[in-house]
């Protein structure tokens, strides 16, 4: 794939992947198109000894995907990781509010929001809702908005002197989204949030017959489109590319996969949470499946044993206003290639072992490659590496391509760090 192909598609992707959900369903698109086909965990999948191409889900916000070409026991999987949740405001369950005549949406915050650059933007509302349907079957539906529906005012700056000093933000109170002026003031006809939805999909999915919404999982999101920026558009801007971005490219190099290697790619709902789910990393997901295509606990060790996984996720990049909050030698440059993630307490699951295999991987697909370490007096992050090595016992490597303002609601990341990862996956998987 061209670097400017490769590039369309990534933006595309992340503008059209507002939740974990709706980049699961644009995932599985993809791969239908690419001959995939679906398995169901409810049902018996008898694939010992045969080899193809498939794919999994589960909670319609986790998905792995894979491909059999040999004997998964003797020659163990690639495998990918990546995560598909980004930091967001979640619809409360009973979330409608009227307060001096404007009706809002109370809101929790999901994962570790930078909460700043949500103000004055223009919010739509994406996510799975739950219904019963005129015959009285129950049944789940994705539902997007598209447009901007609603948006959280900044103060003015004459209201608080002090705002570029020390601005604090109460999550409780000054979070939620103002979606509308109310007719009346005292609230009387204050909406009903259920009905909102139940007047979209009425619109927008007639045939499902909804006839009432049982619940839901929505998050606000920027309707601003992902863009190449830059004088010499050396930047892509976008909301989610923590981890949208890892999901894409994993993706799209798991297509061009030799079908004599058995690859896998996972991508995780809730890393931004801790993984403790069970669509999370932290879940049975990825050793249920190993173990069905492995059979039984010695063939999985085996299988494990002949086996890597790169867990890619975004790295911080060294911000030229803020190069003090970076080791000196381990400032990762964007546009300079995929980082390689070191942290001696494990937070990062990288090993000298995988580091070296993953930069001799570099180096066959002419990609360059970076290291980074934090520094020695500030806390590390983590990601869904340490947690899927150590549930099952694989070599792995935490990677990722460097990025500024992680999130936060318009992330960026260098133009060609993506096209160097998706050209080092390439040549893993092949
Ligand atoms: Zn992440």
């Amino acid at each position: 794939m061209q670097d400017s192909d490769f590039i369309e598609g990534l933006m595309s992707f992340v503008h059209s992947s507002p939740t974990p959900f709706h980049a699961v369903e644009k995932m599985v698109a993809i791969l239908e198109d690419n001959d995939f086909q679906q398995l169901l965990e409810a049902d018996a999948w008898g694939l010992e000894g045969r080899s193809g191409k498939f794919y999994v889900t589960r909670n319609d916000s986790s998905i792995i995907a894979f491909t059999l070409g040999s004997n998964p026991i003797e020659h163990g999987f690639r495998m990918v990781g990546a995560h598909t949740d980004s930091p967001c405001l979640k619809v409360k369950p009973n979330p409608e509010i009227s307060k001096n005549c404007y009706f809002q949406l109370g809101v929790e915050i999901y994962g570790g929001v930078l909460l700043n650059p949500w103000f004055d933007r223009d919010l739509s509302l994406a996510g799975r809702v739950n219904y019963v349907n005129d015959d009285g079957n129950v049944g789940s539906t994705l539902i997007n908005f598209e447009q901007a529906i609603a948006t959280i005012p900044s103060l003015a700056i004459h209201l608080d002197r002090e705002a570029n000093e020390n601005h604090a933000i109460d999550k409780q109170k000054h979070m939620p989204p103002v979606l509308m002026k109310m007719p009346d003031c005292k609230g009387e006809q204050k909406p009903d949030f259920r009905d909102i939805l139940l007047r979209l999909l009425a619109n927008q999915q007639p045939e499902l017959k909804v006839e009432k919404v049982l619940d839901y999982e929505l998050s606000f999101y920027d309707v601003q489109e992902p863009a190449v920026i830059g004088l010499h558009q050396d930047f892509v801007a976008s909301a989610r590319l923590d981890n949208l971005l890892s999901c894409y490219t994993g993706l799209v190099a798991m297509l061009e996969a030799d079908p004599k290697q058995n690859c896998l790619l996972v991508c995780s709902d809730h890393e931004e949470v801790g993984s403790i789910s069970a669509a999370g990393a932290q879940g049975s997901f990825l050793k249920s499946v190993l173990g069905r295509l492995c059979t039984t606990p010695e063939n999985l060790t085996r299988s494990m044993d002949q086996s890597m996984l790169i867990s890619v996720d975004n790295a911080h990049g060294i911000h030229p206003n803020f190069a003090d909050k970076h080791d000196d030698n381990h400032g990762p440059i964007l546009n300079q290639g995929p980082v390689i993630k070191v942290n001696a307490n494990q937070r990062y699951a990288t090993n000298g072992e995988t580091s070296a295999a993953f930069r001799y991987i570099c180096e066959e697909a002419d990609v360059p490659v970076q290291s980074f370490v934090v520094r020695s007096d500030m806390a590390c992050g983590s990601t869904i590496g340490p947690i899927t090595a150590s549930e099952l016992g694989v070599r792995s490597i935490d990677v990722g391509v460097p990025t500024f303002a992680m999130h936060s609601i318009r992330e960026l990341a260098g133009r060609w760090d993506a096209y160097y990862l998706y050209r080092a996956l390439r040549e893993y998987f092949q």
